[in-house]
């Protein structure tokens, strides 16, 4: 699980990465809007937690602009405005949850993994399919109790496809994902880092619809159908 936590304040910050590394998330902080909104468009974290009063902006705005580019991201606002109306603002603004500060850390890591669970729809961050799994919050991939190595890019890709298991994802989608801000033209990266994912984890579990995209079934594959 990649946790994206933008919090200007320096001991907040700090209590909240390491309660969260403590868990096993990997954790990415920054403490401005600039750099946050950096971090989104590379668009590899699973999960933000979004203060909204930062020197260099509102996080309300930054939760719009995110909600215009990645609508299922989700988002728990970390914030000391506290009335009705400013949780409301945050919730209808597309916010998942809204903790007002201050807040304890364990209530704060059983929301995160509240989302998590609602999210993605795993219980423990652990997803599993036909003795492929994937646990979230260690990034760990095993097939059939064998630990596989994956890079960045196909652990993303794999995670993508694992979390929308018998629904296809589309190509435009996955390299929207993957590799944000390449060109239709080098859609062959794409092509490149599918099939070594396909190498490791082995042929069976990711599935071309021609045309469309890829999608990992739950059920085996007819006998005789290609992978
Ligand atoms: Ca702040």
């Amino acid at each position: 699980m990649n946790i994206l936590l933008v919090e200007d304040d320096l001991d907040l910050g700090n209590g909240v990465r390491i309660a969260l590394q403590d868990q096993g998330m990997a954790v990415v902080w920054v403490r401005r809007a600039s750099d946050a909104a950096r971090e989104l468009e590379a668009g590899l974290c699973d999960l933000v937690l979004l203060d909204l009063g930062l020197p260099d902006g509102d996080g309300l705005l930054l939760l719009a602009r995110l909600r215009r580019e990645r609508q299922g991201l989700p988002v728990l606002i970390l914030s000391a405005r506290d009335t009705l109306d400013d949780r409301l603002r945050g919730l209808d603004g597309g916010a998942d949850d809204y903790l007002v500060k201050p807040f304890m850390l364990a209530e704060l890591l059983s929301r995160v993994r509240a989302l998590v669970r609602r999210s993605y729809g795993v219980a423990d961050g652990l997803v599993e399919v036909r003795g492929l799994s994937l646990h979230l919050p260690t990034r760990r991939v095993r097939v059939h109790d064998r630990p596989v190595e994956l890079s960045r890019s196909e652990f993303e890709l794999l995670c993508l496809l694992l979390k929308r298991v018998d629904r296809v994802v589309t190509r435009r989608f996955l390299q929207e994902q993957v590799l944000p801000g390449a060109q239709t033209n080098e859609s062959n990266v794409l092509d490149v880092h599918m099939s070594n994912l396909r190498r490791k984890i082995g042929e069976g579990y990711v599935r071309t619809v021609r045309g469309v995209g890829y999608v990992i079934d739950q059920a085996a594959p007819p006998a005789g159908g290609r992978a």
